[in-house]
């Protein structure tokens, strides 16, 4: 995998490869840079990985990529290489510099200073589809702290995104993948297998990070499913009974989904319930993907 030195950005021609470890050595010897805490920052150092990643998110020319954290632009620049063109959305300001200076000799490189909560994601998706690129996938070794909400917000923002890889916790990893009746299955692996074939591609050991997380590691791959499992006419309403089912998973359906605003009562909510076939003293993690499609199809 080709970086480019500083040497050789002076010289404006790249000539010999940078490995990660070399990477996270210029940003923290040269630049006085410190790894963050508080923003999950853990860097990859191991370039086997990398490959492993690119392969199983299968990265080509055609594809424009998101990256959520480029941190030291490890995977950027992997991806800079196979993807037709990259953005990158990086929060911690120390790491923009050392971002711009090293990638952007890339002409299909793309940096955003910002909160990827905050990001408005769709507009470049919908630049990128009028320059004609087919297919969007958005890819990261994902800050931990933060990796159920970004999963989230993707999925409820209703994006165009055909692939997402991540490299998230193992425990968030299982639970993206889980069947109902799991102590697994949750809000996230509904939202989730909604919309996309949710798959684990493979472990990851703590060792090839730095510095090295407490917890053990995964990569998941979010496929869009090509027709989703059921007609939901407001995705809104899906994740909001999504959310109040598991918001109290130990109690029946009834009770849990009597936080619902405008339903008068939890008659109303067994009403509704009934409506859509199911029993309203069922829990949550007992009902299937369609099941809770079915469910918000007959809210009302
Ligand atoms: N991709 C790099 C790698 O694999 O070496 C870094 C991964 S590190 C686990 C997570 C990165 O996400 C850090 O660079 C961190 O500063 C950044 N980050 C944390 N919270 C973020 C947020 N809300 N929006 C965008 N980037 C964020």
């Amino acid at each position: 995998m080709k970086a480019l030195t500083e040497l050789q950005m002076e010289q404006g021609k790249a000539v010999a490869p940078m490995t990660p470890m070399e990477k996270i050595r210029l940003l923290t010897q040269t630049r006085g840079f410190r790894f963050t805490k508080s923003l999950g920052q853990n860097f990859l150092t191991d370039e086997n990985i990398l490959r492993k990643m690119a392969r199983a998110a299968n990265i080509t020319k055609e594809d424009a990529v998101i990256e959520i954290g480029p941190g030291a632009g490890i995977v950027t620049e992997m991806l800079l290489q196979e993807a037709g063109t990259v953005l990158a959305v990086e929060i911690d300001k120390a790491l923009i510099p050392f971002l711009e200076e090293t990638l952007s000799p890339y002409p299909n490189f793309t940096l955003w200073h910002q909160d990827v909560l905050q990001a408005d994601l769709g507009s470049w998706i919908r630049e990128q589809q009028a320059d004609g690129y087919r297919r969007i996938k958005v890819v990261g070794n994902l800050p931990y702290y933060v990796t159920t909400p970004i999963i989230m917000k993707l999925l409820e923002d209703g994006l165009p995104i055909d692939l997402m890889l991540f490299m998230i916790q193992k425990e968030v990893a299982q639970r993206l993948a889980a069947k109902p009746a799991t102590k697994d299955y949750g809000a996230l692996t509904v939202g989730a297998q909604f919309y996309c074939r949710a798959e684990k591609v493979f472990d990851v050991s703590p060792q090839v990070f730095m510095p090295k997380p407490n917890v053990a590691s995964a990569v998941v791959r979010l496929t869009r499913h090509e027709t989703p499992p059921a007609d939901i006419p407001d995705p809104a309403l899906f994740f909001a009974l999504v959310k109040a089912a598991f918001g109290q998973r130990r109690k029946t359906l009834h009770n849990a989904l009597s936080v619902m605003p405008e339903v008068e009562n939890k008659a109303e909510v067994a009403r509704r319930l009934e409506a859509a076939g199911i029993d309203p003293i069922r829990r949550g993690e007992t009902l299937s993907i369609e099941e809770f499609a079915r469910l918000a199809q007959h809210w009302h």
